[in-house]
């Protein structure tokens, strides 16, 4: 257990008080549950300067439960990094079924191609080197794909989130699900700009803006989940 908290967990405690806390949820609930290939994937990442960026896994697990709960089948990644939850949501969805996936970096997907391709999940995923934005835009020119997704997960730059809110509306089907990531943004959306640390404080006010946002917009049920660094599930239902 130590040995895994060391190597497997790039990050501490997330939002929670106490370490030993998050570590008694990962060590009884999650760890246990996740898949040789994921955790090979999180180790590996582990690795990564950038490693923080990570889904951290008690938040891809929720995730996997709710892409259970609705079936989904086509789904959309914004962001990717090195496809710890785009693996864990290729390992989710049925076999016929495909992901588009978009990160404007395929770098660190690189590393963890591999892994996912043993996993033998690979062809489930359309990865896109891109910027998201206008390929959200260009998914929307197909009128087959307005309604079309039952999922989507963003977890890129925080300052289109609304951007991306507003195309997902049309892309997901009512019923569908949009989990946007770090909606907490390290905890720093309870404390004040002079005591959230300089780096922060854009990401602070965008995350700010757009939970207020989202609380606001009745075409989703909302909920703010204090996993990770904060996850909210939209559920369509306009
Ligand atoms: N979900 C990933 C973590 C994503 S980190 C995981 O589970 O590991 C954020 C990623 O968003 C980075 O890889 C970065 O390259 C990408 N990104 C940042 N801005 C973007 C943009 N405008 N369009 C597409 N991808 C972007
Ligand atoms: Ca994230």
């Amino acid at each position: 257990m130590d040995n895994e908290k060391k190597e497997s967990t790039s990050f501490s405690k997330g939002l929670l008080q106490s370490e030993e806390l998050y570590q008694y949820i990962l060590g009884t609930s999650v760890y246990p549950r996740e898949s040789e290939h994921l955790k090979e994937l999180r180790d590996i990442t582990a690795t990564h300067p950038r490693a923080v960026m990570a889904t951290a896994p008690d938040a891809g697990q929720l995730i996997a439960l709710l892409l259970k709960l609705i079936n989904a089948k086509r789904t959309i990644e914004v962001g990717v990094f090195t496809g710890y939850s785009l693996l864990l949501t290729a390992l989710t969805i049925p076999e016929d079924v495909q992901i588009v996936a978009i990160d404007m970096n395929r770098e660190a997907y690189e590393i963890g191609l591999p892994i996912i391709r043993r996993a033998g999940v690979d062809n489930k995923i359309d990865f896109i080197e891109s910027e998201a934005l206008p390929v959200l835009d260009q998914l929307l020119e197909d009128p087959g794909n307005e309604n079309g997704f039952d999922f989507a997960f963003i977890d890129a730059d925080k300052i289109n989130y609304w951007n991306y809110h507003e195309r997902l509306m049309k892309l997901v089907k009512v019923g569908g699900i949009v989990v946007y990531d770090n909606t907490l943004w390290g905890g720093t959306v309870a404390l004040s700009e002079q005591s959230t640390p300089e780096a922060m404080r854009e990401g602070r006010q965008r995350t700010l803006d757009v939970n207020k946002l989202l609380a606001a917009d009745s075409r989703v049920q909302i909920s703010l989940a204090p996993l990770g660094d904060g996850i909210t599930i939209c559920r369509r239902i306009l």
